[in-house]
């Protein structure tokens, strides 16, 4: 297999808080940029999980760290090994996006926390990402001390004094702290060595049924392509288990609401798999790792505009059911984290109450759910759009503060 067709075998999340540099270290390291959209831009902000590939290599006969590198070439004209292809989904740090990241978070094997040495420690969402990769067990984290190219000694002494500090009594303590500067591109090749060693490719079994979490869709055609041209929806997302192959049959749930005299249903869609894209390359089959593009023989309008976004897909019969309701087991936090010190709102978190809405994120699917029952450590939710969940799927829940959705808690579907 050359280099080119690598897929990514682990996705490494970059979370922190708003301009720390998770895109500029992103770009750094994969030499693409995951701000793409024209829209994000221009705004500055990944609006939508980027995901980029990087290809870690290694120079052979030279010391760690320089010895680790994405160029092909090395110093002395050799050829570089190739290690592993990572990917990593860039999630966004502005604070009202927490459900896109924890969104992100259902598929992060690990996760490189990116903390600017040019501000205290924490910053809101550096404290609320970090809370977040707490609560849905990310243990796996490398810290990324940024930007210490602005900072004289003393001051990035006294912020890794800081970040140790703060993660102290998290998943996160312990956790190596790598100083870093994206920008200038230093020292690169040490948190390329750190990532290799803290965040390793999960063991996956490709005998597991396939699950993939669709985190977009589309529809690839160009306008006005007359019908034997036109191509199949494309679903796209990251498969959580198993494997994918062209021909497989694919079932994707809740699938496609339809309206029948005044009745409202969803149902699902079935499909086969009619090509498969994996970092980039056309592909036969494909494992968990990296962002999967999925060319279906949907209708197209039904995959346009991310419409499938949030859908869960796999082999037919085998997906968990689709639900209008569910129970679940809740774990609050303590109290409202990342929130800025002029924002109204509760700083302690009550109790879940009957009649609240929520906003739950279970897997890539984003819901907003009213609380028909609430008990102790428990309650039951009516949602507005379904979701596909199994059992013991993790879900965050988020709740109105002030004029936000705060995460409050984690839940486990009973
Ligand atoms: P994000 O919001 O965490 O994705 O942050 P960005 O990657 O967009 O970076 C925010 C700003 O910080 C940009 O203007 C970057 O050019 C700048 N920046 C990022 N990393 C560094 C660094 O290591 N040194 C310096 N001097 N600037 C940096
Ligand atoms: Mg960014």
């Amino acid at each position: 297999m050359t280099e080119a067709n690598t897929q990514p075998e682990v996705n490494i999340g970059l979370v922190g808080h708003v301009d720390h540099g998770k895109t500029t270290l992103v770009q750094a390291l994969s030499g693409s940029w995951t701000d793409q959209h024209s829209e994000e831009m221009k705004r500055g902000i990944s609006i939508r999980l980027g995901y980029a590939d990087a290809t870690f290599r290694r120079c052979p006969g030279v010391d760690e760290p320089e010895c680790y590198t994405t160029e092909e070439e090395c110093a002395d004209g050799s050829t570089s090994e190739v290690l592993r292809t990572v990917s990593f989904v860039d999630a966004p740090g502005h604070e009202t996006l927490m459900a896109t990241m924890l969104s992100g978070a259902s598929i992060m094997d690990g996760a490189v926390l990116v903390v600017s040495a040019t501000e205290d420690v924490p910053q809101a969402q550096t404290e609320e990402h970090l809370m977040a990769l707490d609560l849905i067990g990310i243990e796996n984290i490398v810290i990324a001390q940024n930007k210490v190219d602005l900072v004289d000694r003393d001051r990035a002494v006294d912020n890794h004094r800081q970040i140790q500090e703060f993660v102290e009594g998290t998943v996160a303590e312990g956790a190596p702290i790598v100083p870093v500067s994206a920008g200038q591109e230093v020292n690169l090749d040490l948190l390329m060595q750190t990532i290799e060693e803290e965040i390793p490719t999960p063991e996956r079994d490709p005998g597991e049924d396939a699950r993939m979490f669709a985190a977009r869709s589309f529809d690839i055609n160009r306008p006005g392509a007359t019908a034997s041209e036109l191509k199949g929806g494309v679903v796209g997302g990251s498969l959580v288990s198993g494997e994918l192959a062209v021909g497989d049959g694919l079932e994707i749930r809740p699938g496609r609401q339809v309206d029948e005299e005044g009745q409202t249903e969803w149902r699902p869609l079935e499909t086969s798999v009619r090509s498969l894209q994996a970092g980039n390359n056309d592909v036969e089959s494909a494992r968990p790792g990296g962002l999967l593009g999925v060319g279906t023989g949907l209708d197209p309008s039904l995959t346009k505009g991310d419409a499938l976004a949030g859908q869960v897909a796999g082999e037919p019969g085998t997906l968990p059911p689709t639900r209008h309701e569910f129970e679940m087991k809740v774990d609050l936090l303590d109290r409202v984290v990342g929130k800025e010190d002029d924002e109204s709102g509760e700083s302690d978190i009550e109790e879940i109450t009957t009649g609240e809405p929520l906003m739950l994120t279970v897997g890539t699917a984003t819901t907003v759910g009213a609380v028909t029952s609430a008990r102790d450590g428990e309650c039951e939710v009516s949602l507005k759009r379904p979701v596909c969940a199994e059992a013991g799927a993790q879900i965050a829940i988020n709740r109105r503060v002030g004029a936000r959705w705060r995460l409050i808690g984690i839940g486990t579907l009973s």
